[in-house]
């Protein structure tokens, strides 16, 4: 470190990696004083500047340097410019979980007497949000079938500023056509975000297809493993520091430098475990197609899955999400998974263990029966989110709730 010798490498151009590069190189940035090779994890909730002068200057560009880790801090940053990286999107700014990132998107956005758009089959707590609060302030959201690009056109109003969508859908894995749909809120002039969470960067880039921010809840397949809550934002530069981040920075929705410390360790294996874990999913899936106690099977890498063509343009792979439905009903389902012993009983997903899940009596028990029913969550739905484990075993732990 005494060494006088001064030394410049070129620096790296992320134009010419491979998404599987870019996920393991992106957004590092080493101290001068020690030059580590892994990403430091900055706990600080203040920085230091060396002058009175070098303060000011320093609150008058807060974009650009570090004050004070509500608004920024370095181990945040590289998480954002590695996700920026891997979605295609200009910038990012990370939200202490994914309803965080929902939350800040439309406070940034929206306005009272504005109207959205939005998927029926969105997560449980996203409905909750654009109807009981951003309800209580004057927006108001019309809910429409997530594969229906008529019924996205139909539900447009002069006051539509915003289109939002998850792709595939949950549990039932719909495929939305982002191109189309793109095209229909372009037109409206309404802001189109996409929940990436179920296929992530690695498999889908909806912002290629002309998607305009990407939302992310961190917690699922970025951490990959189920340790910590985070959520993202990614899309054009003006949105997200000119929009974005000054209601972040005030409202204070920020990550954790801790919790981006986690993610960006995630996403250096988020290629190999969403390749993995799809390939995983559709073996048990084809398995589970040849049960004679399964009445249909649901994942988008299936050639027997409504829009498996549609799928197949926009992702790389059907995902590590699948369900399928029981003839028995809630009595098959049940027994299905108090028999097992591998999987694990829990509503949660994303995680390189595989979790086994009845939706009607659990992330969608507090739907009505009636609505339930027209969304397809049957009684004999159920929901594996498949992780690493071998796919012997899985079958194996499954075996047991066909036998008569
Ligand atoms: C879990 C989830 C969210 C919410 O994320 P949190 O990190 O739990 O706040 C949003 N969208 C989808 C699709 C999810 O699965």
């Amino acid at each position: 470190m005494a060494s006088k010798i001064t030394s410049k490498r070129r620096s790296l151009d992320l134009s010419k990696l491979a998404p599987e590069s870019v996920a393991v190189r992106a957004g590092t940035r080493r101290s001068q004083e020690y030059q580590e090779h892994s990403e430091a994890l900055y706990l600080t909730s203040s920085f230091c500047f060396n002058s009175a002068e070098e303060a000011e200057h320093g609150f008058a560009n807060a974009e650009s340097g570090f004050i004070y880790s509500r608004f920024t801090n370095p181990t945040v940053s590289m998480f954002q410019d590695r996700l920026a990286a891997l979605e295609g999107g200009e910038a990012c700014i990370a939200t202490a979980s994914g309803m965080a990132a929902i939350m800040t998107t439309a406070m940034a956005h929206l306005k009272a007497g504005d109207h959205v758009v939005c998927s029926r089959s969105v997560f449980g707590a996203t409905i909750q949000l654009f109807g009981s609060i951003l309800g209580r302030f004057g927006i108001t959201t019309s809910y429409v079938d997530l594969s229906d690009n008529k019924a996205w056109q139909a539900a447009v109003q002069p006051n539509t500023r915003m289109f939002y969508l998850e792709t595939p859908s949950n549990p039932l894995t719909e495929i939305a056509d982002i191109r189309a749909i793109a095209k229909i809120a372009n037109k409206a002039n309404a802001l189109f975000v996409v929940d990436n969470c179920f296929c992530t960067p690695a498999l889908q880039r909806p912002l290629d297809f002309g998607a305009d921010v990407i939302i992310h809840s961190a917690t699922k397949y970025l951490d990959g493993q189920g340790r910590v809550l985070g959520g993202a934002i990614v899309g054009k530069k003006s949105f997200i520091m000119d929009k974005v981040f000054p209601y972040v920075r005030t409202a204070g929705p920020t990550l954790s430098a801790f919790n981006a410390w986690v993610f960006l360790k995630g996403l250096e294996t988020l290629d190999l475990r969403m390749k993995q874990q799809s390939a995983n999913a559709l073996a048990l899936a084809q398995w589970l197609e040849k049960q004679a106690g399964v009445e249909a099977v649901y994942y988008p890498g299936l050639r027997s899955h409504r829009q498996f063509s549609l799928a197949k343009k926009q992702q790389k792979a059907g995902g590590a999400i699948l369900s399928f439905v029981l003839k028995g009903g809630k009595k098959a389902a049940f027994k299905l998974i108090d028999q097992t012993t591998l999987c694990s009983i829990t509503a949660n997903l994303g995680d390189t263990r595989t979790t086994i899940t009845h939706p009607a009596t659990t992330t969608h028990c507090r739907v009505s029966p009636e609505a339930r029913k027209a969304a397809g969550i049957s009684d004999g739905l159920v929901r594996i989110a498949v992780g690493l484990e071998n796919t012997d075993d899985l079958i194996r732990d499954l075996q047991g709730g066909f036998k008569k």
